[in-house]
């Protein structure tokens, strides 16, 4: 059976006091009304990461993990302002995203800059969740498929198929993040089973039976359970919903 992951990526916002005040929030509420089924990840910014660590204490067994936005390609040493993989694992840190298109975008992240990062993660015992997803103009131009199929193959192709148990894809239309514009199921499902088949046709059918696939663009609890009632979307990557305990929440007991 392949996970069901509600992950919420904080990206530049709270401060310390805002994030461990949300943290505790969430926490609280995800022990009292859910029913530990599904993995919650909560991805603070780096400066967040070990006192959100403490809050969360032993409640990775209840299914309460956390996660880190990014690392760095490095293993480490004069690499000003990075952050390395090997850092995030001593923080105790099981979740790290890779290939947020806002890393792509404005940080102009490529394949195989994202394969480094990647391999990173794996090699540091963290799970990889890896971030795919086409802009606008790509999905107006009918080649969002080929597209999402080159993001996941120059990255994670080369991977072995141990490593993909530890692998966790996003998908994320560009066009749908931070929008409010959000994929229709059928859109969001048409691409899920793509990316499902492609990870079959490199790795076989069981391996890709086993991978959860998220899907990440203005999720929110109004549209959370009809995304996720389809039958390759295995949770959510939720930005702006995430910062609001009471959204959050409710999107992970959508997703029960
Ligand atoms: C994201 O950035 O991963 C995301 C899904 O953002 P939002 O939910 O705000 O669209």
């Amino acid at each position: 059976m392949r996970k069901k992951i509600v992950a919420g990526n904080w990206k530049m916002n709270t401060t310390l006091a805002e994030g461990q005040a949300l943290a505790s929030e969430v926490i609280h509420m995800v022990e009292d009304e859910t029913n530990g089924e599904v993995h919650v990840v909560l991805i603070p910014p780096f400066t967040h990461l070990y006192p959100v660590h403490k809050l969360i204490g032993s409640l990775r067994e209840k299914h309460i993990y956390l996660g880190a936005q990014d690392c760095s390609a490095h293993e480490k040493g004069a690499y000003t302002g990075e952050v390395s993989a090997a850092m995030l694992q001593s923080v105790g840190v099981d979740y790290v995203i890779v290939g947020h298109s806002e890393r792509r975008e404005y940080h102009a992240e490529g394949h195989d800059l994202l394969a480094k990062k990647a391999l990173r993660v794996l090699e540091h015992g963290m799970q990889l969740i890896f971030c795919c997803g086409e802009p606008l103009a790509i999905r107006e131009a009918g080649t969002y498929l080929e597209y999402v199929e080159t993001q996941l193959r120059e990255s994670l192709f080369a991977l072995d198929a141990e490593s993909w148990k530890r692998i966790v894809i996003a998908y994320e239309p560009v066009w749908a993040i931070g929008t409010g514009k959000t994929a229709t199921p059928e859109q969001a499902q048409e691409v899920h089973a793509h990316i499902r088949r492609l990870i079959a046709g490199r790795y076989g059918d069981a391996l890709a039976h086993e991978v959860s696939i998220l899907y990440g663009g203005s999720c929110k609890p109004e549209n959370a359970a009809e995304l996720f009632a389809q039958a390759d979307i295995d949770g959510g990557l939720i930005g702006g919903a995430s910062l609001n305990a009471r959204s959050f929440v409710d999107i992970v007991k959508a997703r029960q």
